[in-house]
């Protein structure tokens, strides 16, 4: 049976700024439910290690995700676990239609989505996906003990899950397109520390080759020399950023080049009561720090937004 549920605002996405918004929004005693598809916590949930969340000098991922969570509950934050379909709007409401055939109204949408992975898109990777390919150490990196791990990318997210890695694998190869990593430099020095860790420059994935059952070995090729190349894993991981998940609104929001969602400095996109925060929205840093800021400006922008709805009908009564 599905439902229809109304809510002063709707948010889509729990993250860390999707579960932020939702902790302020709670909190100014407003109605509010966070929609999430996977797990609260969204990426961060599935990142091994977090250094640089102030307060907490070392914390997993998942910790962090589930502290997030429990707080923003204690404010009476209710969080479902939907996926969302589609976002439109109906005169002054905003409407969240779900998979499963449930209906979240809201005077405001809050949209927090992220985003997913890239795929590298060479032979092989459908195939084996499950089966030695995988986009997440810390679901997948226990699987591989003692084996030889390739992970591919050169940014703070495939060194640093390399780093992660190496508690697992005999040894990780960091297959990079160029000679310098992206990735920032704290997390570079503790990568060319680690005893475990090889870089491979220059160097693409052509070909992901296996058994039928399982990745068995890659084939490289260097970008200088052309050279091809073979190398022996158990298993590949593929950080080669990700794609925000900004397609959910029917009237269609501003976007940039790269699909993310426009806002102001309020958090605001180009619908009114649709806002947008952390990494599905154009901004120059993703990191959990500024999710969270995202989600505070969010939630106090939306109540001004649902307070100037409820003045203009007083007004009009
Ligand atoms: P990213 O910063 O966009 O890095 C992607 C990496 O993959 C780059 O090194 C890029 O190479 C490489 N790449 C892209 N397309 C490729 C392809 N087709 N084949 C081979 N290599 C390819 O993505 P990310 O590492 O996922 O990070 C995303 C955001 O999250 C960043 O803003 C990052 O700072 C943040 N983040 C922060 C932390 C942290 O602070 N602890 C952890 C994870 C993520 P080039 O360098 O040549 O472009």
């Amino acid at each position: 049976m599905t439902t229809e549920k109304e809510y002063d605002v709707v948010i889509v996405g729990g993250g860390p700024g999707g579960l932020c918004a939702g902790m302020y929004v709670a909190r100014a005693r407003r109605k509010v439910i966070c929609l999430e598809k996977f797990t609260p916590g969204g990426q961060i949930a599935v990142t091994g290690e977090v250094e640089d969340y102030p307060g907490f000098e070392h914390i997993t991922g998942a910790d962090l995700g589930a502290r997030f969570e429990s707080h923003a509950k204690k404010f009476g934050l209710e969080i479902a676990l939907e996926e969302v379909a589609e976002i439109h709007c109906e005169r002054e409401d905003r409407v969240v239609r779900c998979e499963s055939g449930n209906v979240f109204r809201g005077k405001a949408v809050i949209i927090s989505t992220g985003g997913s992975p890239i795929k590298l898109g060479v032979p092989g990777e459908v195939e084996y996906s499950g089966k030695g390919v995988s986009y997440c150490a810390i679901c997948d990196g226990a699987f591989f003990r003692d084996k030889v791990i390739a992970v591919v990318g050169g940014g703070d997210a495939a060194v640093e899950e390399a780093g992660y890695l190496t508690k697992y694998g005999s040894r990780v190869h960091v297959i990079h397109r160029r000679d310098s990593l992206r990735a920032q430099k704290i997390i570079q020095q503790r990568a060319f520390d680690n005893p475990k860790m090889e870089f491979v420059w220059d160097t693409v994935v052509e070909s992901i080759n296996g058994n039928g059952r399982q990745v068995t070995d890659l084939t490289l090729r260097n970008l200088k020399t052309g050279q091809t190349s073979k190398l022996d894993i158990g298993a590949i991981f593929v950080y080669i950023g990700f794609r925000p998940n900004s397609g959910l609104v029917r009237e269609g929001l501003r976007k940039d080049a790269g699909d993310y969602i426009l806002t102001n400095d309020r958090m605001e996109t180009s619908v009114p009561g649709i806002f947008a925060c952390g990494d599905v929205r154009a901004q120059l840093v993703r990191q959990v720090t500024n999710a969270v800021g995202d989600g505070t400006t969010a939630a106090v922008a939306a109540e001004k937004y649902i307070e100037s709805l409820e003045d203009r009908h007083a007004h009009r009564i």
